[in-house]
Parts: structure tokens; C-alpha cells; sequence
């Protein structure tokens, strides 16, 4: 009998969402291509995609069993899952019980599927009493969310990938969708290729493979942003381009905003921006325009002490030309995690409802409340991630529930995170991988079904929902998410997690869209099985999903207008450069790496890209700072120090350098974690971290 099976499933990396076809042989080992059918990818993936298989095949490092030490003392030990989740519960009540609700939390992550964000949720807001509940997409997009509500009066992408092919100006900001979106830059080339008139302009401080493609490079100086789109802004005003009618009708607050971007004259601007006035003017005459105006951003932007007012400054540029709710026309922030908008559905952050409801909202909070069955949702803001890790560090938090996160890798200042988990009194552990270094702190390992082992569903960039297939077991005593956590719920004594299966936990959150700007309560299980990925909203019975928002110039707001917000800050001023600590580091990802490597890095092929971490200094400070190609440098901040190779390259400014983010302590060596550099400052409405602005010194290793 030929057992042989495939399953159409979805990548489990990044945003753009590609769609795969597995084959998932029980007698076989299990392989993956394209699905050619899938609207996102039409067959194509990514290096990291199409070696998923490899992560799948290889079970060596996979958790198989549920381990717990009694003490910190002893060495943790093989149990069952019931003396697992016993202990699991009874440390959560006594400790709730003897120092209230917010003494746990939960760190969860943006590769969790909605069902598991969901049931997390419920669990911490509506059954534990605490919002301190947050994930690691805090660190990469929750600036963006902000702007976007702020702006649209809900988290919403406004366009659709297909909106690609239908623009003609593209603005690529702090992002390197080439290395990090690759299938969608794909389609932004081929769109490209067969149209010459399409201009790409990036703006990145890094001569990025995205960069290199584009027709203008904006190389500007980091921390700058803010006062380049303000004067793209002025320009658009002074020479006519602004969508008078749109700003009118459609926007509230226009005046506050001429004013800001009048403050600053071009050639001000372009001095400080490190650029030329003919570059803004230039750029400005591209966007005034295009027929069709997209702007897409990702890390660059977002994590910054100012990344909020950042976003607001790019999502200005669409206000003020009219360049939202038409075809090919929109801001679009891409996500870097498979299901970092899933969560954001679900209210998967420690400021955040489901449904898009609000927190501070006392009828929101009541809403949600009733629709779980419980008195009331707790008002008090959860810990976000660094504070949750900062609240663990002085005691004031004594556990932590990590699920399907890496923090002791991406989190910054790990120093700090480091004695977090040490001073913890509890700190649980649920993964599929003993690569992660966070498990070395585990009082308590759950093990974690993985990709192809579990169902669910996700959400990538572009709003679109896809369902994923289980399509094998998982190995040992491994279980799915969703299955411990309501084990876990109902032995705390809690009703409302007598779920049979993920479908009925979708099917309770797809009730609670009902009637809601993100309404998929037409959207079933049968219908993504049968008819493959939609874009939510679905408000209806066979609706076909919603590719493109506000095309009736109705925006969520009371006003049902747009908004411009002004950045309160137009400048990271967060450091000061100065002789001691002479560079700005940014951190980011390198094109075959994933988070922190632990699944692309147990790939062989995907190591060869970069076997080990470089920091990425230019030609002139080489020079000046007599480091040549392949000499080992020491990096120094306030915070710490990272000892690795540098790369002379030109891809960088003078007076910046670039190390990647992915290598942890567990696979080299504690001196090659980029975040033993960075700090815990963050973005005061977002709370996203400034990844992308630590001042440091680079000087030549010597041995002693
Ligand atoms: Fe996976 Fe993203 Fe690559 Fe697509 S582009 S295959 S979703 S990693």
C-alpha cells in the first residue's frame, strides 16, 4: 500500500506566509516544495524555506519529555506530563495566592499559531487575572501597531501583496525584504523586470541586496529618518503635490503637520540626513507621481526609541498625497515572524484585546469579559516584554511561562536577562528544540509539538489567513501547544478550556470577530481547508475575503478620518556618539538564518552563508582604526562586550557598524551574542526596543 500523503501547509518562518506542499510519508523522510498553487508564492520559496524539511528530519535536538527540577540545586529530571502540570499549577497558586495575580506571566512568541495566542490569552487576562502576557513580537513590530492605530484607528494593513504589480513608486524603508521577505521581493523584481518605469527607492543606512536593486539609494545617517520624510512631506506640499481634496475630506490634524515639516528647511534636512537636497527633491517628484505609491518598512523603522513617531512620519507621506485606499497605493509594514499579525488579532501583546479592543477600555474590557464568562478583565497594564524581564530581575515577578521563544538570545541587554531567569522563582520552558539557550533555565522543560506536527492557523503580512496541516506525529511525549495550555487551565480549576480539538478554540475566537472590524466569523475550518487562504475581513457567508481596506475613504476612527500624528521626536538622540564609543551598531538578520538558529542553524547548507557572526565595518574606519578583513575585534558598549571577526565592507556607512542578531551563547560562545551589546531603552508608546541604535567602540583583539 503506497501510505504516501500530501498536505498543503504554510512556512513557518517569516510574514510573507509562503504556501507548501509536504510530503509526509510515515515509512519516508519528509520533503517540501512550493505549493504553485498558493497566491503568495505560486510554487517559489526561500533558501530558508525549502530546507524546512531538514528541521523536520533531524529529531536530535527535540525536547521528547516533560524535565523538572525540585530545586535549583538538582538537575532536572524525566517526568510525566501529570507531575509536570501538577507542579506547574500548584507553584502558579501559591504564588498568586500569596502575591497576587501579576507575580506570573507569559513570554510567548509571533511563530505561535492563533489558536495557541488565543487560548494563552484567555488563560492570563480572562482566567488568571494578570495582562502579563506578552510576546517576542513586541520587539519587532508593536511600533508599527501604534501607528497604525493611531493613524487608521485600528492595527490594520491597508493592501494586499497583489498590490504589488498594480504600483509604480516603491519606498523601502529600514527593511531588506530581499534577504528577510525574500518570495515578495521576488515579485516586486518581477514586476520590476517587466516594467522598466517602476523606481525602487530604499532608505537604509546598510547598501542592503535590497538597496543594490533599487534605482535610489538613500544611505542616510541612523536615527535621521524622521527628518528625511518630513522633508519628502514639504516638498510634496511646496511643489503641488498634495492630494488637497483627501487631506480635506478624509484627514484631521493636517494643519500640526505642515507646520512640523515646515520647520525644517531641505537643505537642513539633507545635511543632517547625511544626504543630498537634490535626493529629497528627487525622491519627492517620484511619490508626488506615482500612479501608484507603496511604502513598506520593517525593523529599521520600528525598533528605535522612536520607531512610533518613525511610522507616523512614513504613514504621513500616504496621508498627504491621497496614496491609501486605492489600487497600488498604501503603507505596508512587513512582518517579520509567520504570525506576528495573527496575534495582534487575537490581542496577543500585554496592552492588547482581542478583536482589536482595547485595554484601557472599560467597555471593551467588559465585552470580553462577558464573552468568557468571567467577572472582569483585569485594567492594569500587563508587563511588556523588557519591563517583564526587568520585573523578574528586581523580584517583583517571581515566574515566567516562556513558550516558543528564545529570550536569552533576542531579548536586549542580556546581562540583564540572564539575572531575570536566575532570580525567578519559577520559570517554565515549553519548545521543540534544546537549542534554545533559554532552556538552561528551566525549572520546569515542556516539550512542544512542532511545524507539520500540529493544526492551526496563522495570518501573514498582507491580512491573509492560512490553515496549517498536521501532517505527522510529533516525536516522544511531545504535545501541541494548545494541549498543555488548557491541561494547565483546567487544573487550576478553571472552566471554559474543555476544548476537543484547535478547530473548536477558532471557532470560539471566530465568534468574538462577529460584528468587528476584523469579522471572520463566516470563515471556517472546512472553508480554508477547502478553499485555501483568505484575507480577513470575511463578514459574510461566501464573502471572498477583503484584499484591499478603506476604499471608501472611511477610516476606523470616531471621525472616520485619517489622522496625522506628529512625531514628538524628530532625532534618536537616545546616545550621543562620542570618542569613547565613536560607532552606532545596528543589529539585524543575515539572509539563511532564522531568529536565533534554533532550527535554520542546525541546517548544514544554510551555515554556509555565514558560518559564524562578522561585524560589518567600513573601508575608511578599517583604515583608520588599522582593523583589516578577518581580524578579530572587540565591540564594547556601556552595556558589554562581543568578540568577533570583522568584515571590511562598503556596504555600511562611516561611523556605523553591523552585526547580526541570530548567534547565541549555546552555539558559539557567550561573546558573540549581538544583544550582550544592546539595551533595554524602548520606544515610551510602543515599547519596542532601539535594536538599531547602540553606540559602541570597535578596537583590534589582542590576546593577553
Ligand atoms: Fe518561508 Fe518567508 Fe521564505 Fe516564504 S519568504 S519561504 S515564508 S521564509
Amino acid at each position: 500500500m503506497n501510505s504516501k500523503k500530501k498536505i498543503k501547509t504554510t512556512c513557518s518562518y517569516c510574514g510573507v506566509g509562503c504556501g507548501i506542499l509536504a510530503d509526509v510519508n510515515p515509512q519516508a523522510k519528509v520533503s517540501v516544495q512550493g505549493d504553485p498553487e498558493h497566491p503568495v508564492n505560486t510554487g517559489m520559496l526561500c533558501s530558508k524555506g525549502m530546507n524546512l524539511h531538514y528541521v523536520v528530519n533531524d529529531t536530535s535536538d527535540r525536547i521528547l519529555y516533560p524535565e523538572m527540577r525540585w530545586s535549583r540545586a538538582h538537575a532536572r529530571e524525566r517526568v510525566t506530563w501529570d507531575e509536570a502540570l501538577d507542579r506547574a499549577a500548584a507553584v502558579f497558586k501559591s504564588l498568586i495566592r500569596k502575591y497576587g495575580p501579576n507575580s506570573v506571566g507569559f513570554y510567548i512568541s509571533g511563530q505561535c499559531l492563533t489558536e495557541e495566542y488565543y487560548i494563552a490569552n484567555k488563560l492570563a487576562k480572562g482566567f488568571l487575572g494578570t495582562n502579563n502576557i506578552d510576546t517576542n513580537s513586541r520587539l519587532c513590530m508593536s511600533s508599527a501597531v501604534v501607528a497604525y492605530k493611531k493613524t487608521f484607528g485600528e492595527d490594520s494593513v491597508p493592501i494586499s501583496y497583489a498590490d504589488i504589480e498594480l504600483a509604480d513608486v516603491f519606498l523601502i524603508a529600514g527593511a531588506n525584504p530581499a534577504w528577510n521577505h525574500p518570495i515578495l521581493f521576488r515579485r516586486l523584481e518581477k514586476h520590476k523586470e517587466k516594467n522598466p518605469n517602476v523606481k525602487v527607492i530604499v532608505v537604509d543606512p546598510r547598501k542592503t541586496d535590497s538597496a543594490s536593486f533599487g534605482d535610489i539609494h538613500l544611505q542616510l545617517i541612523p536615527g535621521t529618518d524622521i527628518i528625511l520624510y518630513n522633508a519628502i512631506g514639504r516638498r510634496l506640499i511646496e511643489t503641488g503635490y498634495a492630494d488637497e481634496s483627501f487631506v480635506k475630506n478624509h484627514t484631521e490634524n493636517f494643519q500640526a503637520y505642515r507646520k512640523q515639516v515646515m520647520e525644517t528647511s531641505l537643505k537642513d534636512a539633507a545635511t543632517l540626513c547625511g544626504i543630498t537636497v537634490d535626493e529629497i527633491k528627487e525622491v519627492s517628484e517620484l511619490i508626488g507621481k506615482a500612479k501608484g505609491f507603496i511604502s513598506m518598512w520593517a525593523m529599521g523603522l520600528n525598533q528605535s526609541s522612536i520607531g512610533t513617531d518613525k511610522n507616523f512620519a512614513l504613514l504621513n507621506l500616504s496621508l498627504v498625497t491621497g496614496k491609501v485606499g486605492k489600487p497600488g497605493n498604501g503603507p505596508f509594514s512587513l512582518t517579520g515572524q509567520p504570525n506576528a499579525m495573527g496575534g495582534r488579532e487575537v490581542g496577543g501583546m500585554a496592552n492588547l484585546l482581542a478583536v482589536h479592543k482595547d485595554l484601557q477600555n472599560p467597555q471593551h474590557r467588559q465585552d470580553v469579559a462577558d464573552f468568557w464568562g468571567v467577572d472582569q478583565i483585569s485594567p492594569n497594564p500587563g508587563y511588556t516584554a523588557t519591563e517583564m524581564f526587568d520585573a523578574l530581575a528586581s523580584g517583583e515577578m517571581k515566574a515566567v511561562w516562556v513558550i516558543c521563544t528564545n529570550p536569552m538570545v533576542s531579548l536586549p541587554n542580556l546581562g540583564k536577562v540572564e539575572k531575570a531567569f536566575t532570580n525567578a522563582k519559577f520559570v517554565i520552558v515549553q519548545d521543540i528544540s534544546h537549542r534554545s539557550d533559554t532552556v538552561a533555565y528551566a525549572d520546569l522543560v515542556l516539550p512542544a509539538a512542532g511545524w507539520l506536527e500540529k493544526e492551526g492557523t496563522m495570518t501573514n503580512s498582507e491580512r491573509r489567513i492560512s490553515y496549517l496541516t498536521k501532517g505527522i506525529n510529533p516525536p516522544g511525549e511531545a504535545r501541541p501547544d494548545v494541549e498543555i495550555l488548557c491541561d494547565f487551565a483546567k487544573r487550576m480549576g478553571f472552566r471554559g478550556f474543555n476544548f476537543a480539538n484547535a478547530e473548536e478554540i477558532y471557532e470560539e475566537y471566530c465568534a468574538m470577530t462577529k460584528g468587528t472590524n476584523i469579522d471572520i466569523s463566516f470563515l471556517n475550518y472546512d472553508r480554508l481547508k477547502n478553499e485555501g487562504s483568505i484575507q480577513w475581513p470575511v463578514p459574510a457567508y461566501r464573502h471572498p475575503g477583503t484584499d484591499r481596506l478603506f476604499t471608501d475613504k472611511k477610516f476606523y476612527t470616531p471621525s472616520q478620518k485619517a489622522i496625522f500624528n506628529i512625531p514628538a521626536q524628530i532625532e534618536n538622540t537616545s546616545e550621543k556618539i562620542s570618542a569613547q564609543y565613536p560607532f552606532v551598531l545596528t543589529t539585524g538578520r543575515i539572509r539563511d538564518q532564522w531568529h536565533t538558529m534554533t532550527k535554520t542553524g542546525k541546517v548544514a547548507r544554510l551555515r554556509t552563508h555565514y558560518s559564524q557572526p562578522v561585524l560589518e565595518i567600513s573601508q575608511l574606519d578599517g583604515y583608520i582604526y588599522k582593523i583589516k578583513d578577518g581580524d578579530v575585534v572587540e565591540v564594547k558598549s556601556k552595556n558589554g562586550i562581543v568578540r568577533v571577526r570583522a568584515k571590511i565592507s562598503n556596504s555600511v556607512r562611516n561611523g556605523v557598524v553591523f552585526l547580526p542578531m541570530h548567534w547565541g551563547k549555546q552555539l558559539e560562545n557567550d561573546l558573540n551574542r549581538a544583544n550582550n551589546l544592546t539595551f533595554t531603552r524602548v520606544d515610551p508608546q510602543s515599547k519596542e526596543p532601539d535594536f538599531k541604535y547602540t553606540t559602541v567602540s570597535v578596537t583590534k583583539y589582542q590576546k593577553p
